[in-house]
């Protein structure tokens, strides 16, 4: 079989083969029937370009987390070139369940109106069992609940007047914030109208994208990042100083993700599309810094690993340094195991649960009130797994306020 070279990534050749990605790869730590990054990325690529029937199976546990790009000393994309191999094969023909767990917007556009229904539901233990059987998503992990009004809903009917500030920004909520849980939003509004700056939305948007290319539906995942590119113009042409996000793979995915892995060029916009933790810092050297009042908190932050990515785990301590009264704990730069879909699935629940049980471990040594991380699968992964509620570095920001 001939090799689609649209969807190569010819970083490969930059490997000097010194196996440090394969030391940080959390799945290679527990997963023996994975070989790792060096192998899985760079040297199966060398065999793969001479044909898919050099494909190996193995390639189905990677989680794209890309700790072994943050690793690699050569800028090897191997997390990429991994993903790419799995769609260029079209071996992993995407279940009936990885389309649930993948089409976030439309599970959300049905849920919503009956949220304290399937709510419900999903929490009840037969349903679970049968969702297991039938669908292969594993019993065990809390499922997201939704939230009955979404984000979009309550900024059109109760948000505080935004036309009033004389600075906007356009803040990209994504299928997390408007379905699931509304309160990051919010408080991003209250954060910023702290400011003096004013929140716009996007006429439209589309879900990032993420869930989608992990999945496999890279056509619905590419028409995503069509769209969602068309309105970051639209509201970076109009008086919107730059498009804010408050999910870190969402801000990945929007910012690199389109023309690295998606081939939708918006390079001439990612100078203006932030992760809120940028924007914030940057206000703040600034001197635009709200009032705060002490909040009287014991934290853990827990990096996630697309933030590591992109660097920016530094951005939100400084955050966090600022609020008076917080007593901050930083847990192990390791992976919670989750990966956004990754770890709902049955035949990778053991796999997401032993990656992630020394962050668990931790978290209860220290017993905080409250463990913080900026990324909503990262939150339902050790909020499912631990007896610890998860807020994001926003709220606690907003509660000082
Ligand atoms: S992206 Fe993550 S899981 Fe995949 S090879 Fe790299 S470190 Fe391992
Ligand atoms: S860390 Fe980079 S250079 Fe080293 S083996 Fe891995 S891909 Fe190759």
């Amino acid at each position: 079989m001939s090799v689609n070279l649209a969807l190569l990534d010819t970083s490969f050749d930059m490997c000097i083969k010194c196996t440090v990605c394969t030391t940080k790869c959390p799945v290679a730590e527990v997963q023996p029937d994975y070989p790792g990054p060096k192998q899985s990325g760079p040297d199966g690529e060398r065999w793969r370009i001479k044909g898919e029937g050099f494909y190996d199976e193995s390639l189905k546990y990677c989680t794209n987390c890309k700790r072994c790009e943050v690793a690699c000393p050569s800028g090897v994309e191997i997390g990429s070139i991994i993903q790419k191999a799995k769609v260029r094969s079209g071996r992993h023909k995407p279940k009936i369940r990885d389309y649930i767990l993948s089409h976030t917007d439309l599970m959300g556009a049905v849920a919503t109106p009956v949220a304290p229904v399937v709510n419900m539901v999903t929490k009840v233990k037969p349903v679970r069992k049968l969702m297991d059987k039938v669908l292969d998503i594993d019993e065990r992990p809390a499922l997201p609940t939704y939230s009955w009004q979404t984000f979009r809903q309550w900024f059109k009917k109760d948000a505080p007047d935004q036309t009033g500030f004389k600075r906007q920004i356009t803040f990209y909520h994504g299928c997390y914030i408007n379905s699931n849980d509304t309160t990051v939003g919010k408080d991003l509004v209250k954060v910023l109208n702290a400011m003096n700056i004013g929140v716009q939305l996007l006429k439209k948007e589309k879900c990032c994208g993420v869930p989608l290319i992990a999945n496999g539906f890279m056509d619905k995942a590419q028409s995503n990042a069509k769209l969602n590119t068309e309105q970051f113009r639209e509201a970076l042409e109009g008086d919107s100083e730059c498009v804010i996000s408050t999910s870190s793979s969402c801000s990945m995915t929007i910012r690199d993700e389109y023309h690295k892995l998606l081939e939708v060029d918006n390079r001439e916009l990612v100078d203006r599309i932030f992760f809120f933790n940028t924007f914030l810092v940057k206000e703040f050297e600034q001197g635009n810094l709200p009032e705060m009042k002490p909040v009287k908190i014991k934290i853990a932050y827990h990096s996630p690993c697309h933030l590591i990515r992109v660097g920016g785990i530094v951005f939100t301590l400084e955050i966090l340094r600022r609020i008076p009264g917080v007593e901050l704990h930083m847990l192990d730069q390791r992976c919670c195991g989750q990966a956004g879909t990754y770890g709902f699935k049955k035949e990778n629940y053991e796999t997401s649960q032993e990656i992630g049980a020394p962050i668990f471990d931790q978290i209860n040594k220290i017993n905080p009130d409250f463990v913080v991380t900026d990324c909503e699968a990262c939150k339902m992964q050790v909020e499912s797994s631990t007896d610890y509620k998860v807020l994001h570095p926003l709220s606690v920001l907003a509660r000082a306020l």
